[in-house]
């Protein structure tokens, strides 16, 4: 069989621990043996990083801004333990928010649905794409602790030295006050990449926030939204057949929870961050949930919601067997080759990623899966395999589809 050419680099940024591991042996097993892999490889490992002073995180999420796509592999975000560890020059900022600055993107999550692994909202056939919003609200608060009577106002200055001011509250007693922001630009690219997504996958876009408590700085986000609908997006949606809907935060859970899935829910940055972990756990492994970066140009940027998987890591390196799951591994390599196909007109690549997902969910509706499935697993024939023996298996009905 000859191998399927590629005429552009993916960025490839490897990572750390159990996950680099897997990364290694699926490209060995599941890819180099199909495809002509073209890649632009950037070590994120946490030594590469440390050794480049992080340049080479800067220079991975430039090269994808080039490119156009990039798949990565969860890496290490340092803590103190970890720079003790890996006698780190100093505590490295995430790997992640590095390249989410730089690409000024939204993050996407979706679950991978195969059967025998339950959501446990029963009628949720489809998979919910959460979309976060990134930038500020209160990840980059303000915050006091009032101890003593007093007045609290909000006060804005502008160049001029005018001001303009609101009371916050007449403190009589002690309390706590936030300041929070957002920007019109960081809500219009989160606005931009959630309905190119929606159109890109043709499902259709949800968006909730509280606006009739917030009547200023939810209803901005609100009219942001429904503004670049109205001007951009309305006609492309109607072509495609899919629909943009503006609802409050607490109306939307409970129409995601009386749903069958199959679209695409936008949260503000706090929604999403809890949101995303609450869908996870309902639809069933953190090992089957995807991620995508989309930055608001159009650029991909595909990894697994995981981390690198410390604990199996440690058993790894004392010779131990281990059972962790490379699906969601597997789908970031799928999801930015289908994506690379798709911009530079190689069906084949686009075909072959459409069968490694097949294979890799047949294997598992098969009865052959990893630990953290096999726990959960409604199937009755369940096979328990390790890391590798699972990466093998997906192979053999690669093979049967090739
Ligand atoms: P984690 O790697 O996601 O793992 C947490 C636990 O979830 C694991 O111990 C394991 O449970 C289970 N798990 C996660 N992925 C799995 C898989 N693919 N197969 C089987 N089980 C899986 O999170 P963590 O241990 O908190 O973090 C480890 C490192 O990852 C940290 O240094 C963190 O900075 C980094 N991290 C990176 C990213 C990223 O790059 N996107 C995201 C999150 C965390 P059991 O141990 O019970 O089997
Ligand atoms: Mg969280």
């Amino acid at each position: 069989m000859e191998k399927i050419r590629m005429t552009t680099p993916l960025v490839e940024m490897d990572g750390d621990e159990m996950t680099r591991v897997i990364w290694k042996m699926i490209k060995d097993e599941l890819l180099t043996p199909y495809i002509d892999l073209k890649t632009e490889y950037y070590d994120l490992g946490l030594p590469a990083r440390d050794e480049s002073d992080d340049q080479i995180t800067v220079d991975s999420a430039n090269a994808i801004k080039k490119y156009g796509v990039g798949v990565k592999c969860a890496t290490i975000t340092p803590n103190a333990a970890r720079v003790e560890e890996y006698k780190l020059k100093k505590m490295w900022k995430s790997p992640n928010g590095t390249i989410r600055a730089i690409l000024d993107g939204t993050v996407f999550r979706a679950p991978i649905i195969v059967k025998g692994i339950d959501p446990y909202v029963p009628h949720w056939k489809k998979p919910i794409t959460i979309a976060r919003h990134a930038y500020g609200d209160i990840y980059k608060a303000t915050e006091m602790k009032i101890d003593r009577p007093g007045k609290a106002e909000l006060v804005f200055t502008d160049e001029n030295g005018n001001e303009t001011r609101e009371l916050i509250h007449d403190f009589k007693a002690p309390g706590i006050i936030q300041g929070i922001h957002n920007l019109d630009e960081s809500i219009t690219g989160f606005a931009k990449s959630c309905f190119n997504f929606a159109l890109d996958t043709k499902q259709d876009l949800w968006f909730a926030s509280k606006d009739t408590i917030s009547k200023k700085y939810d209803h901005n986000f609100k009219d942001i939204f429904a503004d670049l609908y109205e001007n951009e997006y309305k006609e492309k949606f109607e072509a495609a057949g899919i629909t943009y809907f503006y609802t409050l935060i607490d109306d939307v859970v409970a129409r995601v929870i009386k749903s069958d899935g199959g679209f695409i829910w936008a949260c503000k940055n706090y929604d999403g961050d809890v949101m995303s972990d609450l869908l996870a756990t309902a639809f069933g492994s953190l090992g089957m949930m995807t991620s995508v970066l989309v930055s608001p140009d159009g650029k991909y940027e595909y990894e697994a919601a995981h981390g690198t998987v410390q604990r199996h890591y440690y058993k790894y390196l004392k010779g131990e067997p281990t059972s962790t799951n490379s699906v969601a591994t597997i789908f970031a390599w799928t999801g930015a080759l289908r994506k690379r196909g798709e911009l530079d007109g190689i069906k084949e690549l686009s075909d072959f990623a459409d069968k490694l997902e097949k294979a890799t969910v047949a294997t598992i509706e098969g009865g052959t899966m990893t630990g953290d499935l096999a726990l959960i697993s409604k199937l009755s024939n369940v096979n328990k395999v390790n890391t590798l023996e699972f990466i093998k298996a997906i192979r053999a009905e690669l093979d049967k589809l090739m």
